[in-house]
């Protein structure tokens, strides 16, 4: 059973075997975690996602992580929050499922997750984070993996994650 661990800073500077992306559609690079990423990853992060073309919502796709310690990324494209009843919840369970699936065919054995789409796209965080611990436990047992971490980027989310990783 993979450890999950929630630790709260930047996950540009994890050393882990992987770090995933809240990516737009167009995987064209934008604000928040997407932006820091590309930043810390260097140029050669936007050409191997032009290569790639674009991400489906819920959906999810793998490079190399250039200039980050991290060995790879996988992008995950979560669902802007519109009210809850346009299929959100399976969308963003899909971005972990898919993200997971991604990391374990790559034998990648330390993932780190930032709360998808609980910055611009508008997700509630209480919400969010169950869909995120329950999807990802439902994992952890499966192949390599031996650490995945829930990275926080504020007190208010590692809180709210701290919670739901101790009570379940
Ligand atoms: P989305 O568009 O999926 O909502 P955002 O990047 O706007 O993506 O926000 C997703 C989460 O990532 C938010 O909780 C935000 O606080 C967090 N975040 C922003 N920058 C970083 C970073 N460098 N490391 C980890 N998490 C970050």
């Amino acid at each position: 059973m993979a450890n999950l661990e929630v630790f709260e800073g930047d996950i540009t500077g994890l050393q882990v075997d992987g770090i995933v992306n809240a990516a737009n559609e167009a995987l064209a690079g934008g604000g928040g975690v997407d932006g820091a990423i590309h930043r810390a990853a260097g140029p050669e992060l936007l050409n191997a996602c032009r290569a790639i073309g674009g991400c489906p919502t819920g959906e999810a796709v793998i490079t190399p992580g250039f200039k980050l310690s991290a060995r790879y990324v996988i992008h995950t494209v979560g669902p802007i929050w519109r009210g809850g009843q346009s299929g959100e919840a399976e969308l963003l369970a899909s971005c972990y499922r898919n993200s997971m699936r991604i990391a374990l065919e790559n034998q990648i054995h330390s993932i780190a997750f930032p709360s998808i789409s609980t910055g611009v796209y508008g997700y509630p965080l209480e919400a969010a984070a169950v869909i995120a611990v329950d999807t990802v436990r439902e994992w952890a047992e499966e192949g390599s993996l031996e650490k995945i971490i829930f990275c926080c980027y504020d007190t208010r989310a590692f809180n709210v994650y701290k919670e739901i990783v101790v009570s379940q």
